[in-house]
C-alpha cells in the first residue's frame, strides 16, 4: 500500500467513529508522509489538529494503523512547515516558534495552597486603573502581616482582582516559602462552615484556618446574608490578625456596599487598607492583549489590537476571551487575522450572545466535541472520558445561558446542585492554568453559536 492508500484506510474507518464535525476540524489535509522504521510520520496542517491527533485520537489512529500492518509500531505527528512560516508578521515582528507553544508547561492549582501558578506579579499590567491596589500589593508581600491589614482591594468583575490576590500569594510563597497560604473563594468558605457545623467538626476547621499566614479571601461580598459564616469569619479574623497574620480580602464594591453584612465584620474589613481597581483606559487595553497574546506565543497587527481595546472597555476577562478567539482562528487557518476578520469573528460574539441557545443545543455540541452520546454525558457515569465533559457542558451552560445550578443539574439526569457547583468551579480553575482547555471551550462555543 502506498502512503496515500494507507492513510485513506484508516480515514474511511475514522470516520465512522466520530463525528462529521471532528472529522472535519481535526483530519483535513491529514497526510502520511512517510514511513521509516516502522514508524508512521503524519503530517498535520496545523498545530492545532496536530495536538488533537496527538493527544485525543492517537489510539484509535494506532489501533486502526496496526490493524491494517502489523509491523507498524509507532506514530508521530507533525505541522506541516510551509505553515509554520506564516507566523512571521508584516513588520517584521515574529511570534514564538512552534517549539516555544509546545513547551508551555501546564500550570496546575496547587493542592495545599489552592493557588493558581499562572496568576503573578510579571503577568499582572499595572496602569492608572488598578496602581493603588498594586503598590499595596506589593509592598505588603514584602513584610506580610505587618504594613496593611487587611488589605482590602475592590473592583468590578473582570479586572484583575483574583489575578492580584493570587499573585501575592504566589509571591508570599517565593519570598518566604516557610510561610503557609491559603487561597479560599468566599462561597468555598462558606461551604465550609457548613459542612464543618453538619459533621460536627469545628474544632478542626478553625485549627485549619488558624495556623495559616496569609489568608486570601476572594469575593467576600458572597458572604452577605450568611450570618453563621461570618461569624465564624470574624473568628478566623480576630485569631489571625491578633498573630500579625496577614489577611488579603476582595470584593465588587466597597466595605460598606456589602448588603447585611454585620457591623463588626464591616469595621474589621475597614481597619486595613483599602484600594480599589476601575477601568483601564484604552492605552492599558492595548498593552494588556499584547502581553497576553505574548504569553500565547502569538501576536496580531496593531489594528487588530486597537480594534479589540476599543470594542471591549470594561472587563479584561472579556479582552481575553477575544483575543482567544482569534488564536484559535489562527491556529485553524494558519492565518494571522486582519482588521476584517477580527470585526467577523468579535460581532459572532455579541450576535451570538443574543441568539437563542437552548441547554439541549449545549449539550449535544458538547457531546458531539468529545465523541461521546448525548445519553453518556447525562447518564452516571465516572468514567473520565466523560467526567470532564459533563463538567464543561455544565460550565457552558452557566456561563453561556447563565442557568441556575438546580437547572442545570436537572437537565444531567437529575444531579445534585453541588455537583453542579462543584464542576464549574473546577473548570473555571483549570481554566486559569490550562491554555488548551481555553481553546477547546473556544472552540466548542464556536460551535454552538454557528449551528
Ligand atoms: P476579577 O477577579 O476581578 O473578576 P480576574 O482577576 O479573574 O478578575 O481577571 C480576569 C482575567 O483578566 C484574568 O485572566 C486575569 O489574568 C486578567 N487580568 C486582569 N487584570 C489584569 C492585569 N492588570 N494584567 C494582566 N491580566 C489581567
Ligand atoms: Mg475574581
Amino acid at each position: 500500500m502506498t502512503n496515500e492508500e494507507l492513510w485513506e484506510s484508516v480515514l474511511a474507518q475514522i470516520q465512522l467513529n466520530i463525528s462529521s464535525a471532528n472529522f472535519a476540524t481535526w483530519f483535513k489535509g491529514t497526510k502520511i508522509t512517510s514511513q521509516e522504521n516502522n514508524q508512521v510520520i503524519i503530517y498535520a496542517p496545523n498545530s492545532f489538529a496536530k495536538e488533537w491527533l496527538e493527544q485525543k485520537y492517537n489510539k484509535i489512529i494506532f489501533k486502526i494503523l496496526h490493524g491494517l500492518d502489523g509491523g507498524i509500531k509507532d506514530v508521530k505527528y507533525f505541522v506541516e512547515k510551509q505553515n509554520l512560516k506564516t507566523k512571521t508578521l508584516k513588520g517584521g515582528a515574529v511570534s514564538a516558534t512552534e517549539e516555544d507553544q509546545l513547551d508551555f508547561q501546564e500550570l496546575r492549582v496547587d493542592r495545599e495552597t489552592n493557588l493558581n501558578p499562572r496568576y503573578t506579579f510579571e503577568n499582572f499590567v499595572v496602569g492608572s486603573f488598578n496602581e493603588l491596589a498594586h503598590a499595596a500589593a506589593q509592598a505588603l508581600v514584602k513584610n506580610p502581616g505587618f504594613i496593611y491589614n487587611p488589605l482590602f482591594v475592590y473592583g468590578g468583575v473582570g479586572l484583575g482582582k483574583t489575578h492580584l490576590l493570587e499573585a501575592v500569594g504566589n509571591e508570599a510563597l517565593k519570598n518566604f516559602s516557610k510561610k503557609k497560604v491559603k487561597y479560599v473563594p468566599s462561597e468555598k468558605f462558606t461551604r465550609e462552615v457548613v459542612a464543618s457545623i453538619r459533621n460536627q467538626e469545628m474544632e478542626s476547621f478553625k485549627s485549619k484556618y488558624q495556623e495559616v499566614d496569609v489568608l486570601i479571601i476572594d469575593d467576600v461580598q458572597f458572604l452577605a446574608g450568611k450570618e453563621k459564616t461570618q461569624e465564624e469569619f470574624f473568628h478566623t479574623f480576630n485569631a489571625l490578625y491578633e498573630k500579625n497574620k496577614q489577611i488579603i480580602l476582595s470584593s465588587d464594591g466597597p466595605p460598606k456596599a456589602i448588603p447585611s453584612l454585620t457591623e463588626r465584620l464591616r469595621s474589621r474589613f475597614e481597619g486595613g487598607m483599602i484600594a480599589d481597581i476601575s477601568l483601564p483606559d484604552f492605552e492599558t487595553r492595548v498593552v494588556i492583549l499584547k502581553t497576553k497574546a505574548k504569553e500565547k506565543g502569538f501576536d496580531f497587527p496593531e489594528e487588530v489590537y486597537g480594534f479589540i481595546a476599543s470594542t471591549i472597555k470594561r472587563n479584561i476577562r472579556e479582552l481575553e476571551g477575544a483575543l482567544n478567539r482569534l488564536v484559535v482562528y489562527q491556529k485553524i487557518n494558519n492565518r494571522t487575522p486582519d482588521l476584517e476578520v477580527a470585526k467577523t469573528l468579535l460581532k459572532k460574539i455579541t450576535i451570538g450572545a443574543g441568539r437563542q441557545i437552548t441547554p439541549k443545543k449545549v449539550i449535544l455540541a458538547v457531546a458531539d466535541f468529545y465523541d461521546l452520546r448525548e445519553k453518556d454525558l447525562i447518564a452516571h457515569s465516572r468514567k473520565k472520558e466523560v467526567v470532564k465533559p459533563r463538567q464543561i457542558a455544565m460550565y457552558i451552560l452557566r456561563e453561556e445561558l447563565k442557568g441556575s445550578y438546580p437547572f442545570i443539574g436537572s437537565k444531567f439526569g437529575g444531579k445534585d446542585h453541588t455537583t453542579v457547583i462543584h464542576s464549574c468551579e473546577k473548570v473555571a480553575r483549570e481554566l486559569g492554568g490550562d491554555k488548551g482547555l481555553e481553546e477547546e471551550i473556544e472552540l466548542i462555543k464556536q460551535r454552538i453559536y454557528n449551528s
